[in-house]
């Protein structure tokens, strides 16, 4: 595996891979890397020639009081863990040659950003969006795949890339959990044992939520008030959303039907933000 950290030479390396008459596979990523992450990574392996993972703790999606300068980084234990998974390029840019001083251009999204993270985190999809734009046209990929985990990211990069013409593919991989059920997040590294309860009520609401679909509820109001509730009775929890939306639109439902997806944030212990999702009906047929 190589390791690259110029954009020009990552460029370089794509144009010759490309020439070759090869196809790349891009896994954008911010690192510290867990099972959720190396899924991922196997599974561009199995729609192209080449997977270039891209390594990169974007400054620009983090917002004041955000957790940029302590978000978790282990240089060495990625790079083993993504050559283990058959990665052809580490790209691992400085954030100074990512953007340079006098850097003055974004890509925004409008509406899809408006709601859940979009609203409580002020300019965080103008961050993605541009950083992502960036990385598709300096690795040139063919396609790119993302985790279902971050549902509104997933959306808004889609839209992105038809809105721009992209022609990569965007795929999309279904949330990776602990065997309990906590979604795996670089962030559960700061949980302790406590925290780590609680930071298990995401994944059970989700299922508490899916079982009261079934039994017939409806009302998106009625199941918003039961799932707080249901959090909140886990020590040091404060919901920040526990949002009923439809999964193709990401607009707000009143009432749940087969498209509806629960999209919750929630933080735990005062410090540590967790999402998750998932739909209220799951099977095949209202799958993304
Ligand atoms: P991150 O490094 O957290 O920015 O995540 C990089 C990519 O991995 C994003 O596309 C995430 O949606 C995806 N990802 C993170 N955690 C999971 C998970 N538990 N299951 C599936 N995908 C994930």
């Amino acid at each position: 595996m190589e390791v690259i950290r110029d954009p020009g030479e990552m460029t370089q390396w794509s144009n010759r891979c490309i020439g070759a008459g090869r196809t790349i596979a891009l896994v954008p990523t911010m690192g510290y890397f867990h099972d959720g992450h190396t899924s991922l990574m196997r599974l561009a392996g199995r729609h192209a020639d080449r997977v270039v993972v891209s390594l990169f703790v974007n400054p620009i999606q983090f917002g004041p009081g955000e957790d940029l300068e302590v978000y978790p980084r282990d240089f060495p234990r990625d790079r083993d863990i993504a050559e283990r998974a058959g990665v052809a390029v580490l790209f691992a840019p400085e954030a100074r040659s990512m953007y340079p001083n006098g850097f003055l251009t974004g890509i925004t999204v409008e509406k899809l950003t408006d709601g859940l993270c979009g609203s409580r985190r002020p300019g965080h999809f103008d961050g993605v969006t541009t950083v992502v734009g960036k990385l598709f046209h300096i690795v040139k990929p063919h396609c790119a795949v993302f985790g279902e985990k971050d549902y509104q990211q997933l959306a808004v990069i889609r839209k992105m890339t038809v809105d721009l013409n992209w022609d990569i593919d965007i795929i999309g991989h279904p949330i990776v959990r602990e065997e309990d059920g906590l979604a795996l997040s670089s962030r559960n590294k700061y949980l302790d044992a406590e925290m780590r309860r609680s930071a298990l009520s995401l994944s059970k609401a989700i299922r508490l939520a899916q079982t009261r679909a079934r039994e017939g509820i409806r009302s998106a109001r009625q199941l918003e008030s039961e799932i707080s509730g249901f959090i909140h009775s886990h020590p040091g929890t404060a919901v920040e959303y526990v949002s009923f939306i439809d999964c193709h639109d990401l607009e707000e439902k009143e009432i749940i039907d087969n498209n509806t997806l629960l999209a919750l944030a929630v933080t735990v212990g005062g410090k540590v933000r967790l999402i998750d999702n998932g739909m209220l009906f799951p099977g095949p047929s209202n799958k993304k």
